[in-house]
Formats: structure tokens, sequence, C-alpha cells
């Protein structure tokens, strides 16, 4: 049986769930289809920082360098990269090797800047209009340094900030220690971002999900997409392991599966899993007092309430979230190094995400070159949560036709695709 639908959002995580949300503002009727269950996917167990401050993507000049370092200290590394000869992934790294330049970092600098900042300001406005309470603190984010080279690549950092109008504070040793009383005397200095936020993502997309249900919203869960088909320059339908959709307008928000979702589209959808862990324990007894990032060891830590959640690791893995136990142990480890804890955590959940890593670091956001009613909203990476909300009113604001807020050149489809006119036919 095929059901004719205004809007289909493939996938109901961070991403979906947010353009579901400004849709549905919108006047559009929405109807949600995840393969599992919606507010999980590769977003819940994340670290939960929302960083506007965030503005220089993974792929900058010196990332080879430094992950082929990281590569050969692999018990305390926070990345590793899967051997494999598939001849996408070898592309996904040439390309990601190319993009490690100033330009890539001169070109995604206003366009990560201007979504961040939009973003940061929904989630303010979102989270008191529609009364969430999801443990959202507005403190910033701290990085603690325990070495001259890290901490000056975090001044490196600060200073890019300043350049571009964003706040971010250096901080010595006893300034460090004034704001995180619980640092180790091995931590050197910190730098602080000021415009940063944190919350509990689980809550909030849980919220987030039933708030659009509550607006009209179909979730369909359980029930995996197959395939998507085209002609003419148009989807006509998606299939899931149940039935068949017509809907009037796709979007592909499935993060880390959306490439095999459009497999058949004739795309190059260049997005590489990269999974991390996080670990939730019972809230120490001597809890961080806000959200922070271990620099060296680039591993996130978040306060959350009655709970603290520790994350990190980055891994070009298959498609595979199974949970690895050796690294959420060398979390903790990193917690540990950093920060005073005199007790056992007591661990109330281990878990692990993916992240939809592009090769230039940028999202992929807007229509298809080859399908004239298919929005793309994947390939986030590591700030799917914080750059939702901004994503969400983006993808809303192209299905209406209003004009773009700010320039959305560089996260388009067309630089991976060159489409000829004479080719768009399906
Ligand atoms: C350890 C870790 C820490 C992180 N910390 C942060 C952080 O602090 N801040 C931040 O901004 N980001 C963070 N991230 C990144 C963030 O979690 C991701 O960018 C985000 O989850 C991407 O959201 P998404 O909705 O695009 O994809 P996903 O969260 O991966 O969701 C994809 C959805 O699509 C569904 N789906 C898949 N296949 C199908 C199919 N065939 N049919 C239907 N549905 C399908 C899935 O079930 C899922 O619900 C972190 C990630 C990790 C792993």
């Amino acid at each position: 049986m095929t059901t004719k639908t205004d809007v289909l959002i493939i996938g109901g995580s961070s991403i979906g769930l947010n353009c579901a949300y400004y849709l549905l503002k919108a006047g559009r009727s929405v109807t949600i289809v995840d393969q599992k269950q919606v507010a999980l996917g590769s977003a819940s167990g994340n670290a939960g920082h929302i960083v506007p401050s965030h503005i220089i993507p993974l792929a900058a000049p010196g990332m080879v360098g430094t992950s082929l370092k990281w590569m050969l200290k692999p018990s305390t590394s926070p990345f590793s990269m899967k051997l494999s000869l598939d001849p996408k992934y070898l592309s996904w790294l040439l390309q990601f090797a190319f993009s490690c330049s100033d330009a890539n970092v001169r070109r995604s600098i206003p366009a990560l800047k201007s979504l961040g900042l939009k973003s940061a300001k929904n989630f303010v406005q979102m989270i008191e209009e529609e009364g969430f309470d999801c443990n959202y603190s507005p403190t910033g984010l701290l990085f603690l340094y325990q070495t001259q080279e890290a901490f000056a690549g975090g001044k490196h950092e600060a200073q890019v900030l300043h350049e571009n109008g964003l706040p971010a504070d250096v901080l010595d040793q006893g300034q460090v220690r004034q704001r995180e009383p619980l640092v180790l005397p091995d931590v050197i200095g910190g730098v602080h971002f000021t415009g940063d936020a944190s919350l509990n993502p689980a809550i909030f997309l849980r919220q987030l999900a039933e708030r659009v249900r509550q607006m009209g919203a179909e979730i369909i869960e359980n029930e995996p997409v197959t395939s998507i088909e085209s002609s003419a320059g148009k989807v006509t339908r998606v299939i899931t392991s149940r039935k068949e959709f017509e809907p009037a307008l796709v979007v592909l928000a499935a993060g880390s599966w959306s490439p095999e979702i459009a497999a058949g589209l004739k795309l190059r959808i260049p997005i590489q899993p990269a999974r991390g862990y996080s670990l939730t324990a019972k809230a120490p007894a001597g809890m961080p007092r806000q959200a922070l990032i271990l620099g060296e060891r680039r591993v996130a830590v978040t306060p959350l309430g009655d709970l603290m959640r520790i994350a990190g690791r980055l891994e070009l893995s298959p498609l595979d979230t199974s949970v690895r136990q050796k690294m959420i142990t060398g979390i903790e480890q990193a917690y540990r190094e950093y920060l005073r804890l005199d007790e056992k955590l007591e661990i109330q959940e281990t878990w692990a995400g993916l992240r939809p890593t592009t090769p230039d670091g940028l999202p992929l956001i807007g229509w298809s070159p080859r399908q004239s009613n298919l929005l793309f909203a994947s390939g986030h990476a590591m700030l799917g949560l914080s750059l939702g909300p901004g994503t969400g009113e983006v993808i809303a604001d192209l299905a209406s036709g209003s004009a773009a807020k700010f320039d959305l050149t560089p996260f388009g489809l067309e630089r991976f695709n060159r489409v000829h006119p004479k080719t768009l036919a399906g």
C-alpha cells in the first residue's frame, strides 16, 4: 500500500526531530520514520555540549600529522581508524587530507559561526517557549591543558575566536583552579569559551519528540527505510520494511546511515561513521562545576544534575555502535589524570554512538542537486546536537522557499557533486 504524505523525515534523532519542529511551526504536515526508536540515535548519550565556539572545522592544517602521532600511542590516543581497502573509504581519507588546509578553514569559519550562533539562540528560545527541563546550563565550556604545546593550540583558537567576534578567555593555572577547584596540579592553564552551554541530550530529545508529536507529527518507529526511488528529477517513492510512501518532500536526516539509504540516487554523499563512547555515572561527591574538555585527551565532561557524563574517542569505524569496555576505562582514566576523584564511579550507563563525518568537516545541508523534492540534513560529525535547532530552521526555510538568513553555499551537496543540467533525469 502506498501512503501519500507531505514531508517525510528519515531519521528521528537530533537533526530529524529539530527539522520536524521547525517544519511543523512553518505549517507543514510531518511524518518521521526511524529504524529504531526516535530520540536515541547517536545523540542521546553524547556529551551534551552546545558549542557556537566551534568554528574551526576538524579538517584543519596539522590534523593529518596530529592523527598519525595519536595513532602511535594507542593506549591514550583520542583517535583511531579502521584498516580497509574500500574505495569509498580511501577516497574519503584522501579528501580529508586535502581538506586540511587554511583555505578550508577560511571557507568554513563564517558558515559554522552563522549556523552555530543561530542554533545556540534557538536552543534558548525553544527551551524557554516549550518549558523543557533538560539540565540546560549556559556556563560556557572550559578546556584544560597539561602541556605547553596543547595550551598554545588553545590560545591560538581563542585568538581566532576573538578575530571573529566570539568570546574566549585564556586562563592561567590559578584562574583555572578558581573556576574549577577539582583540577590537579598537572593542569597548567585553560581556555574558557564563555558563549557555550550544555544540557542532557537524552532528556532534551525525549521532550522534543514529545512536543513534535503534540504538534501533530506522525512518528513511525522500528521501521527502517530500505530505499529511495527517483525518476525525472524527483523522489517518487520511499520504501520501508513495511510500506511505501509518496511524499511531497523528503528530508534525509539519518546521520551515518544516510549514504546507504540514498545509495540508489546517483549522488556522492561522503559521510564516514566515527564512533565515540560515553559513560554516565552518579554525580561524585566532588562534581565539576561546569562542562569541560580535557585538552590533550579530547575527553568531554558534563555535569548533568545528579549525574555526570564523560565522553570521548573518535574511531573511523564501520556502522557499529557496540561498546568496547577498554575505551570506557580509558575515558574514566583520562578524567582521573586531570581532576580529583577520590571514589569509585557508580556507572549507570555505558554507550557508543556514531558521528556522521564529512571529509571537509562541514555538514551537508541543502537541496539534492538531482532531486527537486529532496533535502539533506546529515553529516554533522561532532556537532549534531549543537547545530540541531539551527539546521532545523534552515531546512524549514528552504522547504518554504524563504530567503536564506546566511550563506548556505559551504554546506551544499554541490561541493561533492558536479551535476550537469543534462543529467538531471533521475
Ligand atoms: C561520544 C560522542 C560525543 C558527542 N558529543 C557531542 C556534543 O557534545 N555536542 C554535539 O553537538 N555533538 C556531539 N556528538 C555528535 C552528535 O551526537 C552527532 O553529530 C549527532 O548524533 C548526529 O545527529 P543525526 O540526527 O544527524 O544522526 P544520528 O544521531 O546518528 O541519528 C540518525 C537516526 O537515523 C535513524 N536511521 C538510521 N538508518 C535508518 C533507516 N534505514 N531508516 C530510518 N531511520 C534510520 C537512526 O535510528 C537514528 O535515529 C557526539 C557524538 C559522540 C559519539
